[in-house]
């Protein structure tokens, strides 16, 4: 987003009554205007509040930028997501998470030295960090299978069940997502209202690699965040423009254009939705907030990332209106869609 301030845009509803509100109000990095001259830091910290950081990483490291979340309770801290790096010189992750820790102790609070290193799922951008924190003490990496994540989070049954995990005066709730990776889940905060949903939600492409099962997924998803004071959804990447239906072709390094990265409960209804309207139909089904990419192969994915580079370059000369091949729809449930499939 631009200007440093979230005047447009989604437009997300303010904390519920128990959450503790916080502060979005933040320019994300997003990549340097000349390759020949970085200009981010490896990794941007958002402190939402004195026990909530959001992460980002750096475009000038990884086009993937993904988005991390630090949640620090009584006894222990939980990092979703490692992201897209293993490096430590090029993605200091593992010294920034303890800096945080130590700066949260420093706040008045008891020190808080354990960390839970868990994942939005298993996708190479949100664990390549893992290994930062092999070693740490007082240290647990929740491997990446559904077996692990379903024990690790007492999760009764899969994917229908609610698990918790508890940070001492802080549980949240992991709720099961499959579609996008099968060990993708939703983690409701209390503390925040924060919904993080991984790559299941946010403003850009929802790849549905099992596009049933995503479906599936999204209706558990919203009837369990309308059971819960939800003030944002909060997902792991930004990919659309503000501009509606205009998403950033696949490998964009800078992206001055995003939209906020927080989303609201209509937002994730929509994308419900959506989901459900798309139905198995393979390809990009484009809506002004998000896209659903059914099943998308390599051929696919290619396809929309030269569709891309068409379009932007179409716009320079004043030419396209779209990608070829690219699904629009239309629905009286689902905001802001334009036509119908064709
Ligand atoms: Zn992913």
């Amino acid at each position: 987003m631009l200007g440093g301030r979230q005047e447009s845009g989604p437009g997300p509803a303010g904390p519920g009554p128990s959450a503790s509100g916080g502060d979005l109000n933040v320019r994300w990095i997003h990549g340097s205007p000349s390759p020949w001259h970085r200009t981010d830091p490896p990794i941007q910290v958002q402190r939402y509040d004195e026990r909530t950081f959001i992460l980002r990483q750096s475009k000038d490291v990884s086009y993937e930028a993904p988005f991390m979340y630090l949640l620090v309770g009584d006894e222990r801290a939980v990092l979703f997501d490692t992201g897209a790096t293993k490096d430590p010189a090029s993605s200091p992750l593992r010294a920034t998470v303890d800096r945080l820790l130590d700066e949260s102790s420093a706040n008045g609070h008891g020190p808080v030295r354990g960390l839970v290193v868990a994942h939005t799922h298993g996708h190479g951008d949100h664990v390549a960090g893992d290994p930062q924190f092999l070693g740490r003490p007082d240290t647990a990496v929740v491997a990446r299978d559904v077996d692990a994540v379903r024990e690790f989070y007492r999760i009764p049954g899969w994917p229908d069940g609610v698990g918790r995990i508890d940070l001492g005066g802080r549980v949240l709730d992991v709720l099961p997502t499959p579609g996008h990776h099968p060990s993708a889940v939703a983690v409701f905060d209390p503390r925040t209202g924060f919904v993080l949903t991984g790559d299941t939600v946010y403003p850009g492409r929802l790849y549905a690699f099992d596009p049933p099962a995503f479906a599936a997924s999204l209706e558990r998803l919203v009837s369990f965040a309308e059971d819960r004071e939800v003030s944002h959804v909060m997902g792991c990447h930004i990919e659309m423009t503000r501009t509606p239906g205009r998403d950033y072709p696949i490998g964009t390094r800078y992206q001055p254009d995003e939209p906020p990265l927080q989303m609201s409960m209509g937002q994730l209804v929509s994308v419900k939705e959506a989901a459900l309207k798309a139905g198995g139909r393979p390809g990009r089904h484009t809506f002004d907030d998000f896209v659903i990419f059914n099943s998308p192969c390599r051929r696919a994915l290619l396809a929309s990332a030269l569709g891309g580079v068409g379009r932007n370059l179409g716009r320079r000369l004043g030419l396209s209106q779209g990608a070829p091949g690219e699904a629009r729809l239309r629905g009286p449930h689902v905001k802001n869609q334009r036509t119908e499939i064709d």
